[in-house]
């Protein structure tokens, strides 16, 4: 078989499709010279709040900070206590700690590695505030399951959606369950920008206005500041391209479910399920596949190989965060949220991206048949 490199992502094939009105975008905000919120960012905002069905949307600086507002947004002060996942990127649990308040691990599903709602529930105490379901790699959490537990407590429930922007579950869109969803577009995620950038969702016109005006040092009126806030906007810039490129979300979203489908198909042909653990799907989720995660036997070795082979790889996560340097003080120990530690012992991402093509997921396929069969 030829030598051919996969990349795990490549932004360049996106862009050589939008090329024209990305470049256009971008050079009609130079033009006009404004680049902070005004029409760009509003622009963006209705139109991102109608593709995800919910009443209002605040475009920030990122998706930490959209985290971090809504939690500021939602009352939580220190020593407050906030429940989220270990299995995630860092920022769903370090928006808490800026805050100084406590993050309070809960762990996750094996096969969908999303909050275990039957483990919420002995995590509350008196000091919960809220709690953040991640909708990880492109699926929701049971958000049927987490909003019943929060509502019979009365705790906030901010989703980190992240990765899932277009997921849907029963009919309804990823961040649009709770008391806000928080949304990054980051250049790797589905919808992704030309640098940092975020979104906040809520269908309360309250919470939007308290978010508008925390976004920029908390005021709503220049120089009179209400909430101490941040600055924490989303660019004209990023949103002109967002813009953009929000037409052609759904079809590669589409995209990179049909592709998973094929992996799936593949590796159950090339008989290799006796090493490989399938990316599952909760019936109930449309899933966008931001990344395609299998669990693999030997992990490690499956990996020297693939690097080898110039095939893109990449371990979401490879430490749950109960297990980071900086979350020692917290006081976890090795063993004590098991599925996390394990999934960060067998889990790989391949290259799932809507431009690949069927003949480089057959090198892919095809180069994990041969580290297998060859051992
Ligand atoms: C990307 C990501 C974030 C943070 O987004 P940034 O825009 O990079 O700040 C938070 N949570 C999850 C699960 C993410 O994947």
């Amino acid at each position: 078989m030829p030598f051919v490199k996969v990349p795990l992502l490549d932004l360049q094939a996106q862009f050589r499709q939008i090329r024209g009105d990305v470049l256009s975008a971008i050079e009609e905000v130079c033009e006009a010279q404004g680049f902070v919120l005004g029409p760009r960012v509003e622009a963006f905002e209705t139109a991102i709040a109608g593709y995800l069905e919910c009443r209002h949307a605040v475009g920030v600086a990122s998706g930490s900070d959209a985290l971090l507002l809504s939690l500021m947004a939602a009352g939580v002060n220190p020593g407050d206590e906030v429940i989220t996942v270990p299995f995630t990127f860092f920022s769903t649990a370090g928006g808490i700690s800026r805050l100084h308040a406590v993050p309070v691990f809960v762990d996750v599903l094996p096969d969908t590695f999303t909050m275990d709602p039957e483990q919420l529930e002995q995590k509350i105490t008196p000091r919960t505030k809220a709690i953040i379901p991640v909708h990880l790699f492109g699926q929701c959490a049971d958000m049927e399951a987490i909003m019943e537990v929060a509502d019979r407590r009365g705790l906030k429930v901010i989703e980190d959606a992240c990765q899932s922007i277009g997921a849907g579950r029963h009919g309804r869109k990823a961040g649009t369950f709770g008391y806000s969803g928080c949304f990054s577009f980051f250049p790797s995620k589905n919808l992704g920008g030309v640098g940092d950038g975020g979104l906040i969702v809520t269908d309360d016109g309250d919470l939007c206005e308290l978010l508008l005006a925390l976004r920029v040092h908390g005021s709503r009126s220049d120089y009179h500041h209400d909430h101490i806030g941040l600055n924490s906007r989303l660019d004209a810039l990023e949103a002109a391209v967002l813009r953009v490129k929000l037409q052609h979300l759904d079809e590669w979203n589409a995209k990179r479910a049909r592709n998973a489908v094929n992996y799936n198909d593949l590796f159950t042909r090339a008989g290799l399920l006796e090493h490989l653990t399938l990316p599952a799907t909760d019936p109930r989720n449309v899933h966008v596949f931001n990344q395609y995660t299998l669990r693999a036997h030997n992990r490690d070795e499956l990996m020297a190989y693939l690097k080898d082979h110039e095939i893109g790889h990449k371990v979401y996560y490879p430490v749950p965060l109960h297990l980071q340097e900086c979350y020692q003080p917290l006081g976890y120990a090795k063993g004590d949220l098991p599925v996390s530690e394990q999934l960060a012992q067998e889990v790989v991402s391949l290259p799932v991206y809507p431009e690949l093509t069927d003949a480089q997921m057959e090198t892919v396929v095809t180069r994990i048949s041969e580290f297998y069969n060859s051992r």
